[in-house]
């Protein structure tokens, strides 16, 4: 999609600090971290939003908690835990509408 960001991420049009890429899925460091590690993990193919997903896309969407998987043990993670989080829409303050896997870590995470 021409205006989606992480679609520009995707195609090299925007610059971002990447991590992980394959043929499916790619991981960046989020721009405004809200802990000291966060990172956003996402299908290289265009979905807005995770309840737009269709069986077709399961595939993706199990890479993409295996890339995190990964990443959450490259990043030190792994042993003291993190949060995975989708938002979805308006009330859950989703501000990008490209699906994004949110791995937040390296401290006690708040919530709620
Ligand atoms: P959400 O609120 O769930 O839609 O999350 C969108 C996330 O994308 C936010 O945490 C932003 O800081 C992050 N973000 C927005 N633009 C960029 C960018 N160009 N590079 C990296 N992260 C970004
Ligand atoms: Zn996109």
């Amino acid at each position: 999609m021409t205006n989606c960001i992480f679609c520009k991420i995707i195609n090299k049009e925007m610059p971002a600090d990447i991590i992980y890429q394959d043929d499916k899925v790619m991981a960046f460091k989020d721009i405004k971290p809200v802990a000291p590690v966060h990172l956003l993990i996402i299908p290289k193919k265009h979905i807005s939003l995770a309840c737009d997903l269709e069986l077709k896309d399961r595939e993706i969407i199990g890479k993409m908690f295996l890339v995190a998987q990964k990443i959450a043990r490259e990043q030190g993670v792994s042993e003291t835990g993190y949060r995975l989080v989708i938002n979805v829409g308006k009330d859950a303050g989703q501000t990008v509408a490209h699906l994004h896997l949110h791995l937040l870590g390296g401290e006690k995470l708040p919530w709620a």
